[in-house]
């Protein structure tokens, strides 16, 4: 049995404002409903901030350096994303992708720095619209999941997530239906399977992001392999965020 997770990212948005306003509901919400893990995401600012509010749920960034430290300006490594009180950290994410030539090879450094810290990686993969409509999704997915996890050892799965998050949905209002994305979500679990087994395969999390909503995330949650989303701009939303959450309850 896989505990659902609903995470939110924030991307590069919000205010402290938002915060004070979002945090006292959603550490209501998760006290009350121990059936899903909330993760909010804010912009790295933020970070110590939020977690010392957030009693009841995780506090997670967006991003990550590989190295422990060095001459990276304007990176973050992961142990100092663990000491603003991170428990998660979103990798591949992608915008990182294709706004800043994220390549599967650097992904999968990130996802083993992540790991290995203790921190959960959230490993994002998903198509564009001309891969989906030239019938490359599939292909495309098996590369981006295969190679983000490429460098991880057997122990490091518990500290692994993935989010299916095709490009063409992210922001955009368009919803993978629930049997696309059911599709999908089977798909990555069989080449999760194929890579370490079934074990694994059947317990990791393999979360739906793209434009998940108040109105259309209880059907999307429903699917067998679908554990919760990867919320963007509904995660700004305080009553819509809520809804979300509570579209994971079982
Ligand atoms: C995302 O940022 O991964 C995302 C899914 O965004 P949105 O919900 O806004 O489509």
């Amino acid at each position: 049995m896989r505990t659902a997770l609903v995470a939110g990212n924030w991307k590069m948005n919000g205010t402290s404002t938002l915060i004070e306003e979002m945090v006292p509901s959603l550490n209501a919400f998760a006290k009350e409903n121990p059936s899903v893990d909330v993760l909010l995401c804010p912009p790295a600012v933020f970070l110590n901030d939020m977690a010392r509010s957030a009693e009841q749920f995780s506090v997670g960034a967006q991003n990550a350096h590989y190295e422990a430290s060095g001459a990276f300006t304007g990176e973050l490594s992961v142990s100092m994303l663990k000491s603003a009180g991170c428990s998660f950290v979103i990798l591949g994410h992608s915008e990182r992708r294709a706004l800043f030539g994220e390549t599967d090879e650097l992904i999968s450094k990130k996802v083993l720095a992540a790991c290995e810290s203790g921190l959960t990686a959230i490993l994002c993969v998903g198509e564009t619209l001309e891969e989906r409509e030239s019938n490359a999704h599939f292909d495309v997915i098996r590369t981006q999941v295969v190679e983000g996890v490429s460098k991880l050892s057997p122990d490091h799965w518990s500290n692994l997530v993935i989010a299916y998050a095709p490009v063409w949905a992210i922001g955009t209002g368009k919803t993978a239906s629930p049997e696309q994305a059911q599709e999908i979500h089977a798909f990555i679990r069989g080449v999760v399977s194929e890579q370490v087994g079934s074990q694994v395969s059947d317990t990791v999390k393999v979360l739906y992001g793209g434009s998940v909503n108040a109105a259309n995330a209880q059907e999307l949650f429903a699917q067998n392999d679908i554990d919760g989303g990867l919320v963007g701009g509904a995660s700004l939303k305080k009553d819509d965020f809520l809804t979300i959450c509570a579209a994971a309850v079982k």
